[in-house]
């Protein structure tokens, strides 16, 4: 089990919290005008990376906030939590 640190009410076991999937996934600024391929791209495809996410989570059973979670998908290791509207400090070289 993953032990995750809310940033508002600290370390919690993983069943306090849901996973909502990759982070910083942007909206097409004007979605009228993307087309099919670029809405499936925002909707759909996701990097999937063996290795360092970033991802976002809800503290469902605490606070009820969302935060990032960067995340080993190997080891599972929380490399760093940070607020939504933030960016992380860890790199994953893939950007
Ligand atoms: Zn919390």
């Amino acid at each position: 089990m993953l032990r995750i640190q809310c940033p508002w009410c600290g370390v919690r076991d993983e069943t306090e919290f849901r996973c909502g999937g990759e982070s910083h996934i942007a909206r097409p600024p004007e979605p009228a005008a993307a087309t099919d391929e670029e809405w499936a791209e925002y909707l759909f495809y996701r990097r999937n990376p063996k290795g360092l996410q970033f991802e976002r989570w809800l503290h469902v059973h605490g606070c009820r906030q969302w935060f990032n979670v960067a995340r080993n998908t190997v080891t599972h290791e929380i490399v760093e939590v940070y607020k939504m509207g933030q960016q992380p400090a860890v790199r994953t070289g893939a950007e």
